[in-house]
């Protein structure tokens, strides 16, 4: 790409990227095309939804983005990195130091204060927080007078805001979110998704969220619609209204291809 002067225009590298990436389960009766053919630029410095029926291959998309689960074929690149041709030692220190995780279920360690939990990321890499950037962290999810408590001391809500300011204290490259309102009452919830929002808009964060919820998908920038292991459908500026429409319409497909595909059984066992 070029401006008017003749200048090369460089795009901004995306967060993360998969080029013709194929994930298969199984042999055989059992084979499962869990992705199938899927290229897609996930954007730096902006909340992307990931969503879709169950069993479309929104895990898995996502695992494989984040060098978690092996593709069966294609590539997956963070930032400039292809992690196919990472060795095990190499793509656990990329997974540490460039790449953030949010569970559904927290995932904190019991044992560990809050305070703990959010460095402790840094602290097997060996690294040395950044005292200010704590700071600004701890500040936006509003944790200051939470720091000592353990877990069990919080409300589902704040171990989920220690969980994103775990992700979010080393300045990864991206944050691969599953589902982590899954577990919130809408108020909690809606919280968490603030978070995440202001640390896309203020700090640049890179975000990927897979939901169920058109809610939570509303609060990001583009969803990406699967079906059958492919994207089938992109939105952007997404409204939760917008998202239900196309998730139904989704539904409706993958009933219609469903009964077309027991149809065929029958008629196949008639036949027989
Ligand atoms: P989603 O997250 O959209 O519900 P998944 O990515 O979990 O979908 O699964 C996509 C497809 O791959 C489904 O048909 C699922 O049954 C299959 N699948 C996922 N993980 C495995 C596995 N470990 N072994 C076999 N099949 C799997």
């Amino acid at each position: 790409m070029q401006d008017s002067s003749g200048t090369t225009l460089r795009r901004p590298l995306p967060a993360a990227r998969t080029v013709g990436l194929t994930k298969v389960y199984g042999k055989g009766e059992a084979r499962v095309v869990a992705l199938d053919d899927v290229s897609v630029e996930l954007e730096s410095g902006a909340f992307t939804a990931i969503m879709g029926p169950s069993g479309s291959g929104k895990s898995t998309l996502m695992h494989c983005a984040a060098g978690l689960d092996t593709p069966t074929s294609g590539e997956v690149w963070i930032g400039d990195i292809e992690l196919g041709h990472l060795k095990d030692k190499a793509l656990t220190a990329l997974r540490r130091d460039r790449v953030g995780f949010i569970f559904q279920a927290f995932n904190l360690l019991p044992t560990l204060s809050a305070e703990e939990n959010i460095l402790l990321p840094l602290a097997i890499a060996g690294r040395t927080p950044d005292g200010a950037w704590f700071d600004t962290v701890i500040d936006t999810v509003g944790l200051r007078d939470r720091l000592r408590h353990r877990p069990s001391e919080l409300s589902g809500g704040q171990q989920q805001r220690v969980a994103c300011a775990r992700a979010l204290v080393s300045r990864p490259d991206v944050i691969f979110a599953d589902e982590p309102t899954g577990n919130l009452d809408s108020r909690s919830g809606a919280e968490v998704l603030a978070f995440l929002r202001r640390s896309v808009d203020e700090f640049g964060q890179s975000i990927v969220m897979v939901t169920h919820d058109p809610v939570a998908a509303s609060h990001t920038d583009r969803v990406l619609f699967l079906a059958d292991g492919r994207i089938v459908e992109e939105m952007r500026e997404p409204t939760a209204e917008r998202v239900l429409e196309q998730m139904a319409h989704l539904d409706r497909s993958a009933a219609t291809s469903q009964g077309l595909r027991d149809h065929d059984r029958v008629a196949v066992a008639q036949e027989a």
